[in-house]
């Protein structure tokens, strides 16, 4: 009798290995940061979690409303706040958990912070659909002529203050 509950919870139980309760655990943390960022007002319902060696570096929720500042999404103000903690630029060594599929300039954030591993919960499209979208034409264009030739000598210009 004692073997075959055994067996039928072996067989029965979810199969869900250590990595998957680990991201789950700081995924979790990421939507309750969320939930805290919308009740106090400070802005959307995002939310994103840096991890170092297993720990949580920063939790951090959107800012965009609490700062005034349209790029103070989640992700960015993580990464911000996990540089100043950490005093470094380079986040090679951490993680980084979002409540939801990270917007292009937060993709772009996560890259140049060189973040080993991103981990999100929602799709991007179910935020769009709630409406957490910008739409809006912007116009670009490419300088020509001196100004242009200006702009360009910046690096050359600077190189030796930023020796690889
Ligand atoms: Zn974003």
């Amino acid at each position: 009798m004692f073997f075959i509950v055994i067996t039928l919870l072996v067989l029965f139980s979810p199969v869900i290995p250590a990595v998957q309760d680990r991201d789950d655990k700081f995924l979790e943390k990421a939507i309750e940061e969320a939930y805290r960022g919308a009740e106090c007002g400070d802005g959307r319902p995002f939310g994103a979690v840096v991890v170092q060696n297993d720990g949580v570096v920063v939790s951090c929720h959107n800012m965009v409303l609490r700062n005034k500042d349209p790029t103070a999404h989640a992700e960015i103000t993580a990464i911000r706040e996990a540089c100043q903690k950490l005093n470094q630029i380079d986040l090679s060594d951490c993680e980084i958990y979002a409540s939801c599929e990270p917007c292009p300039m937060c993709l772009g954030a996560i890259r140049f912070s060189r973040i080993k591993r991103l981990v999100y919960g929602a799709k991007a499209e179910s935020a769009i659909v709630a409406g957490f979208t910008h739409k809006q034409h912007l116009e670009i264009k490419k300088a020509e002529g001196t100004i242009a030739m200006l702009a360009e000598q910046l690096f050359e210009k600077t190189k030796s203050m930023f020796p690889s």
